[in-house]
C-alpha cells in the first residue's frame, strides 16, 4: 500500500505531493488530463509561442514564504500586469484610477480632486453584502454600468447584486495614476513557464505521476493510507446534495503571424462589447520575442470544465453541506480551488496546500 494518493496535478496537488515526498512519503499523483499543472499549465503552441491554454495566469503574492517556496523550482521574470477596458470604443485603465476618470469625463482632477469627485459620485451602501454594493459604494452607477455590470453578467451569467461582495472587491478603485492590475509585493512570471516549474516539483523520486487517469479508476484497484483530493468536492460525494455551480469558459486561441504586437497591454477587457470578456496577448506576460503573436479570448459558459466557484450565499450554503461530509471522511484531505470551493488565486492555493500538509504530517509524522 502506497502512503498517499494525490488527485489532481495542479498547484494544490503538486505542492502537497512535493512536500510529502520531501518528508519521505511515497506518493502517487493522478490527473485525468494528459498534462500536469492543472489550469496553470502552459505550453508552446504550434507557432512556437508560449501560451496558457486555460487562460492567462499571472503570479502575484504578498507572502514571502510562498515566493520563497516556489523559488526552489523556478527562476522568475519580473512582470506587472496592466489591463485596459474598452468602453464606448476607447481604452481606459481598469482598475478605475485618476487617468480613467479624467479621460472618461474630460476632467483634470488631481488626487484630492478624484477623492472629492468619487465622494459625490458614489452611492454609499452599508453593509457591503453583494458585489453591486461594493461597486456602487466605491464608484456610483455610471462607472458601475460602464465597467462592471456588463462584464459581470457575461462572466458569471448573474447580476452584480446576485454575487457576494468578494468578487467585485478583487478590483480596487484608485485616486492616483497607478495602472497596475495588482499591487502585491511580488509580481513575477516563472522564467521558463509554469509547466517547467511543476516538472521540477514533481521530479522527486518518491513521486509517481500518472496522467489521463481518473480518481475513480485508481480507487477501484489500489489502496492508499491517505487521499488528497483537489477536484470538485460535489463530484467526490456523487453530487449527493445536488450540483455545486462552477463557472466554465471556452478559450479561443489565435495566432497572428508577422505581428509585433496586437494590443498595448497584456489584457484588454470588453465589459459591454462582444461575447468574450477579455483578450490576452501572451507576449506581454512572458516577454517572448517572436515574429508573430498569440492571443486568447475567453467566452464564459455554464457547462464545461469547472474553472470558477460561484461565490453567492446559496452556493456557500450548499458547499457547507459537502464540507461537513468532507470533515467526516477518514484519511482524506480536500484542498484547492475546486475542493474548497473558494475563489483562490494561485498563491492562496499554494498556501492552503502547505497548510494541509503541515496538518497531515502533524497527525502522521
Ligand atoms: P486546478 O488547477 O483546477 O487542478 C485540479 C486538477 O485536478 C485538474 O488538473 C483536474 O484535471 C484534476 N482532477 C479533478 N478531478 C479529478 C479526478 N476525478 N481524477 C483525476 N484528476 C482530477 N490565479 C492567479 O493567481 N493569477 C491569475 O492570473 C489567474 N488567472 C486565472 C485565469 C483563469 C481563466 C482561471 C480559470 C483561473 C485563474 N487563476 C489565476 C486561478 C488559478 O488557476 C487557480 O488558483 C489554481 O490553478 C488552482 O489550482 P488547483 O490545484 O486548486 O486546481
Ligand atoms: N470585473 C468587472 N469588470 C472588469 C474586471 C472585473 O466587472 O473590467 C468584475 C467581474 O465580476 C470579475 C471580477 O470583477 O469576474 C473579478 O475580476 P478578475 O479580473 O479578478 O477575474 P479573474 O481574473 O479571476 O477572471
Amino acid at each position: 500500500m502506497r502512503d498517499f494518493l494525490v488527485v489532481g496535478a495542479g498547484f494544490a496537488g503538486s505542492v502537497c505531493a512535493e512536500r510529502l515526498a520531501a518528508h519521505g512519503k511515497r506518493v502517487l499523483v493522478v490527473d485525468r488530463r494528459p498534462h500536469i499543472g492543472g489550469n496553470a499549465y502552459d505550453r508552446v503552441d504550434e507557432h512556437g509561442v508560449l501560451i496558457h491554454p486555460y487562460g492567462p495566469h499571472i503570479f502575484h503574492t504578498n507572502a514571502k514564504r510562498i515566493i520563497a517556496y516556489l523559488s526552489r523550482f523556478t527562476d522568475w521574470r519580473f512582470y506587472e500586469h496592466r489591463v485596459l477596458a474598452q468602453v464606448e470604443g476607447k481604452l481606459y485603465p481598469i482598475p478605475i484610477n485618476r487617468t480613467t476618470i479624467n479621460a472618461l469625463y474630460g476632467l483634470a482632477l488631481d488626487e484630492d480632486g478624484v477623492a472629492a469627485w468619487l465622494e459625490k459620485t458614489r452611492t454609499p451602501r452599508d453593509p457591503l453584502k453583494t458585489s453591486e454594493d461594493v461597486v456602487l459604494n466605491s464608484v456610483g452607477p455610471d462607472l458601475c454600468d460602464k465597467f462592471f455590470r456588463g462584464y459581470t453578467r457575461k462572466q458569471w451569467g448573474l447580476d452584480l447584486s446576485e454575487l457576494s461582495a468578494g468578487v467585485a472587491a478583487r478590483i480596487p478603485t484608485r485616486n492616483n495614476d497607478d495602472d497596475r492590475y495588482f499591487t502585491d509585493t511580488f509580481q513575477f512570471m516563472p522564467a521558463e513557464g509554469y509547466t517547467k516549474m511543476f516538472e521540477r516539483m514533481l521530479a522527486h523520486p518518491g513521486i509517481e505521476v500518472r496522467l489521463g487517469v481518473d480518481f475513480e479508476d485508481v480507487k477501484a484497484t489500489e489502496s492508499f493510507g491517505h487521499v488528497i483530493y483537489t477536484g470538485p468536492i460535489d463530484a467526490y460525494f456523487g453530487y449527493r446534495f445536488g450540483k455545486l455551480p462552477y463557472r466554465s469558459l471556452r478559450f479561443e486561441h489565435q495566432h497572428l503571424p508577422d505581428t509585433a504586437q496586437y494590443q498595448p497591454v497584456g489584457t484588454v477587457n470588453y465589459p459591454n462589447d462582444h461575447d468574450y470578456t477579455r483578450i490576452t496577448e501572451f507576449r506581454h506576460l512572458t516577454g517572448q520575442q517572436h515574429s508573430g503573436t498569440s492571443l486568447v479570448r475567453e467566452y464564459p459558459q455554464a457547462e464545461g470544465d469547472p474553472y470558477y466557484p460561484v461565490p453567492r450565499p446559496a452556493n456557500e450554503a450548499l458547499f457547507k453541506q459537502y464540507e461537513a461530509l468532507a470533515k467526516q471522511e477518514a484519511n482524506t484531505t480536500f484542498v484547492g480551488r475546486l475542493a474548497q470551493y473558494r475563489y483562490y488565486n494561485m498563491d492562496q492555493v499554494v498556501g492552503a496546500a502547505l497548510a494541509a500538509v503541515d496538518d497531515i504530517l502533524a497527525a502522521k509524522p
